[in-house]
């Protein structure tokens, strides 16, 4: 079956309908179609969303925050899949998804970062993570054009990266192949009949029915219409401004892997592309729907990356960029089925949407299969911020 854009008056029926065409949605269309249900997917733009700007890191180990441990089993789950899942979209589209396992250093730049990161080394070992702390001397000999100031580091090989662009337009091509139908327009409504999910009202007025909805639109997912109020997704959006550099192509690369650093309580990373691109990022902003980039989150990011790599003031500056990433109450994603019947999610994936990108396409074809989220995912059940579960967790 061919991809279409659909404006037809004619009403449209699949097994299964995806809102949204972010890289959530695409996976949960692309393996859904490969097990054998006709899906449709609803995007005006399918393969923007936040991959347009998220840096790509797959850092389970790095990422790691006390009371995340939870959501450290599913991390290492997606990335144990990374390298067979990269392929197998390489090998079906004829894209380069720019993945690099360059791993990842983490490092300090003064006594309070250094203390920081050695509680994090500890939790890293606790949770059997591989990590090792290395001196402030050993970290320059690693990466050259590290600040003199650097006062030790985590290396941990196991953090990778991929291009998330690439990685977006090879999932659509996925879902070309796999024969999903793409309606090219917004959802404006949830259609619930008898206390069921039974597809969407377009922006033009056609109505898409499906056997099963699954609801990934991102920071936006609590905004669609029609949702009962109990199931509406506790999702909210939290910007992240993010810089492009380029880098100069000479003898030694610039930097080698991701670097990392919390500099006076902001993260800030730089993450090297094979394509000669430096990603800078993040600043984390909690303002609504706004993508406006500042002057200040510029500022903020040029000043903590310089301290952290003084010659990136001589790099070419390509590209600003603001992006939402879905964040949810625990920051932990929202997989599978809700309250309401033929009503799924898969959103809230928060910092952690690429990585977390091969795990969900599994689970949610289990899911639309069988019912039944794996094993792995069962924890992520939106039913965990449902009133009745909250009420009955409580403590007699
Ligand atoms: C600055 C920044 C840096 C990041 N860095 C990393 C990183 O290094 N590593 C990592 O793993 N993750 C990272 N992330 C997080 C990651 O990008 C996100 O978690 C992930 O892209 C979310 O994908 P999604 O498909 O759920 O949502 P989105 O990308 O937001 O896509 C949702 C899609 O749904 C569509 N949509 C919404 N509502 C409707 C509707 N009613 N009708 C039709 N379509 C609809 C939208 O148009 C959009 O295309 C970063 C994010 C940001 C912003």
């Amino acid at each position: 079956m061919s991809p279409t854009s659909t404006s037809t008056s004619t009403p449209a029926s699949s097994d299964v309908l995806v809102i949204g065409g972010g890289i959530i949605g695409l996976v949960t269309a692309w393996r859904s179609a490969q097990r054998g249900f006709t899906t449709a997917l609803v995007d005006p733009e399918p393969g923007g969303g936040a991959a347009q700007v998220a840096a790509g890191m797959l850092a389970a180990v790095t990422e790691l925050h006390y009371g995340e441990q939870t959501l450290l089993g599913l991390n290492l789950a997606s990335a144990r899949r990374y390298p067979d899942f990269a392929a197998e979209l390489t090998e079906l589209t004829g894209q380069d998804l720019g993945y690099r396992r360059c791993g990842t250093l983490a490092v300090a730049l003064d006594a309070d970062d250094r203390a920081h990161l050695r509680e994090l080394h500890a939790l890293q070992q606790q949770s059997g993570l591989e990590s090792q702390w290395l001196s402030g001397r050993e970290c320059r000999r690693l990466e050259p054009m590290l600040a003199p100031g650097v006062r030790g580091g985590l290396r941990v090989d196991g953090d990778h990266q991929i291009d998330p662009r690439r990685l977006a337009g090879a999932l659509v091509a996925a879902c070309e192949r796999a024969g999903v139908v793409f309606h090219r327009t917004w959802a404006e409504r949830l259609t619930v009949v008898r206390d069921r999910a039974t597809g969407v009202v377009l922006a033009d007025g056609t109505e898409v029915a499906a056997g099963q909805v699954v609801l990934a639109g991102g920071s936006l997912s609590g905004r669609l219409a029609g949702i009962p109020q109990d199931v509406l997704p506790p999702v909210r959006p939290v910007k992240g401004q993010v810089l492009r550099l380029t880098m100069p192509r000479r003898h030694g690369p610039f930097l080698s892997r991701t670097v990392r650093a919390v500099v006076r309580g902001s993260h800030v990373y730089l993450v090297p592309r094979a394509s000669g691109e430096l990603v800078v990022g993040a600043t984390s902003e909690e303002l609504g729907w706004d993508t406006t980039v500042t002057a200040g989150g510029v500022y903020e990011l040029l000043r903590d990356a310089h301290e952290l790599v003084p010659g990136i003031t001589e790099l070419p500056l390509t590209e600003t960029r603001a992006g939402l990433r879905p964040g949810s109450p625990d920051n932990a994603p929202l997989l599978g089925p809700t309250g309401l019947e033929g009503l799924l999610l898969a959103t809230g994936h928060y910092r952690n949407g690429v990585l977390l990108t091969p795990v969900t396409g599994d689970a949610m074809a289990h899911v639309l299969a069988t019912g039944e989220l794996p094993e792995e995912a069962r924890p992520f059940t939106p039913k965990r911020f449902s009133p009745a579960t909250a009420l009955s967790e409580q403590p007699a």
